[in-house]
């Protein structure tokens, strides 16, 4: 079935400023047309809801770091099997799996799917890892994918940082990125990995010198913002800033974002990094610095951000921020895995949960939401749990009833732990309640415009076919838990709330241009130091091109 009409469904577009119009949406091979024949098969949509497909800005769904983390959750999956969906014989074959919060690959595939969203970058991928990467994309149907690379610990870049090349760390950012599939550049603490890797403890101000160096936070940070901006990349540099879940962190995130004032940048689940340090004169305090930072972002048009919202119940900590997790090990005395990536990275891994009660977890839900309901513009602060750091992907329909909903969100509030909560916006009583078109704009029009996607998050004319129809519920956690049909690239795939298809997804990958001499220069410093021949270090054989970049 190659063409389609919806029907009469109220369509929530707001890429294209349509809020809640009924109307119908055409779709011919696989993408937004204006009309259809007469005769073409139609869905009705009738009394329901129409959105784009929903754009997943920042997950981990496919890395080794993913795969080292379901190693350690044994329990997890032994708890959670997940019998194959029974899919329309004769398109792919239908997988079992298991669940929990980081889900095998075909699972996460389907449950994605299966809420709507039909597009998912991964967030964090050592380029060393990135065939794996891919291989794992291969394996996660129906969504579309693509994934962020780490630099800022990876000691070539520290290398040019620290005799001033700039043009050739852009060079290299260029390279790297043809060279793994990637589709932008990610920074994870910066050189306070590597910092901590070589046995300097982290580095906690962005002035502070990496070794005897003259890196900095700050260095790193100008470097590849300046090299994404230049290279005209559709995303932004992606930080994770220094001192992630510290007391106090709210200094270092502001001292970043002045540091790179002027220059578009995302900052990335920036509720880990909205602390202030508790009542003065207290040591070792807790509490919420989200309205300070968000009137910094509200004020300030070059900057976006996801909020990685913390959702209570079982999560997995992952990340590159050997050291953040270090100290979370150390903090909750959970089992742990930390790996270092030898010239590029590392990476901690904790199963975790976070309870109502503890006054830690209930100041982060608290400072996550404050940043949302505090938000001027909703397209620059998008929805994320950092899934699964602050909770899974499959808690969005709880964090979006917790949005929309001001009578859930004030029950919820009552039952957690206060401890923290002293001088909370939440604690005033926010009264905002996000309506049906913000959901539309945190979910898939604002991720797709920050990530540069043009055929992706509406559903204009020549967009891609990416649908999700929704039965319009007062209970907004079930509405947008079981989405009445889902339609990828113009494929039915979820039908009457049923798996049904399940189609490979494209690979969102970028090649931008680099200058040549970078290459010589990079196989003299593999030969010496890599444990992978140069000649061996680039993906190839990638069935998807690259995007077009302009
Ligand atoms: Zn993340």
């Amino acid at each position: 079935m190659s063409r389609l009409r919806i029907v009469g469904g109220t369509v929530h577009d707001p890429a294209n400023g349509v809020d809640g119009e009924v109307r119908d949406v055409c779709i011919d091979a696989g993408r937004i047309v204006a009309e259809v024949p007469s005769g073409t098969p139609t869905l009705d949509a009738r009394g329901m809801i129409v959105m784009p497909g929903g754009v997943d800005i920042h997950s981990h769904v496919a890395s080794s770091a993913c795969n080292h983390a379901r190693r350690l959750l044994v329990e997890e999956h032994s708890a959670n099997p997940v019998a194959a969906p029974a899919l329309e014989a004769g398109i792919a074959p239908a997988r079992s799996g298991t669940g929990g919060t980081l889900p095998t690959t075909f699972t996460t595939g389907y449950r994605y799917a299966g809420l709507g969203y039909t597009t998912v970058f991964d967030a964090a991928v050592a380029p060393i890892t990135a065939r794996h990467t891919h291989a794992e994309f291969d394996d996660t149907p129906i969504v579309d994918g693509g994934f962020y690379i780490l630099l800022g610990n990876d000691e070539y870049l520290l290398r040019q940082v620290d005799a001033g090349e700039r043009d050739r760390a852009r060079d290299y950012a260029a390279w790297m990125l043809e060279a793994t599939g990637g589709y932008a550049i990610k920074i994870v603490n910066p050189g306070g990995v590597q910092a901590w890797k070589s046995g300097q403890r982290n580095l906690t101000a962005i002035d502070e010198t990496l070794g005897s160096s003259r890196v900095t936070p700050r260095a790193i940070l100008e470097t590849l913002a300046d090299a994404a901006n230049t290279l005209r990349l559709p995303h932004p540099v992606h930080i994770h800033c220094n001192n992630l879940g510290q007391p106090g962190n709210v200094s270092t995130t502001l001292a970043t974002m002045d540091a790179l004032a002027g220059r578009r940048a995302h900052f990335t689940h920036l509720q880990f990094h909205c602390y202030g340090s508790g009542a003065e004169g207290k040591t070792g305090g807790w509490s919420s610095a989200a309205k300070q930072v968000i009137e910094r972002v509200n004020g300030d048009p070059h900057v976006s951000v996801d909020v990685g919202q913390v959702m209570f119940g079982p999560a997995t900590t992952l990340s590159a921020d050997g050291p953040a997790q270090y100290l979370l090990q150390a903090s909750s005395g959970r089992k742990w895995t930390n790996i270092d990536v030898e010239l590029e990275t590392g990476c901690g891994i904790i199963p975790y949960r976070y309870e109502e009660r503890a006054a830690v977890s209930a100041l982060q839900w608290a400072v996550g939401l404050e940043l949302f309901l505090l938000a001027a513009d909703p397209w620059r602060v998008v929805l994320s749990t950092d899934s699964p750091n602050g909770g899974s992907f499959e808690a969005y329909p709880a964090l979006i009833q917790l949005l929309m909903d001001r009578a859930a969100r004030d029950e919820q509030l009552k039952r957690v732990n206060q401890r923290l909560l002293a001088g909370s916006a939440l604690t005033d009583g926010l009264s905002r309640e996000y309506t049906l078109n913000e959901i539309a704009i945190i979910t898939r029009a604002g991720p797709a415009r920050l990530l540069g996607l043009r055929h992706k998050g509406h559903l204009g004319v020549g967009a891609e076919a990416d649908v999700t129809v929704y039965t319009r519920e007062d209970d907004r956690a079930r509405m947008f838990s079981l989405p009445r049909y889902v339609i990828k690239g113009g494929v039915l795939v979820v039908e009457e709330g049923q798996l049904r298809r399940a189609p490979a997804g494209r690979r969102l990958r970028l090649a931008p241009g680099h200058d040549e001499t970078v290459v010589t220069d990079l196989r003299r410093f593999y030969d010496a130091y890599g444990t992978v021949a140069f000649d061996n270090f680039p993906v190839r054989g990638l069935r998807d091109a690259p995007l077009e970049l302009g």
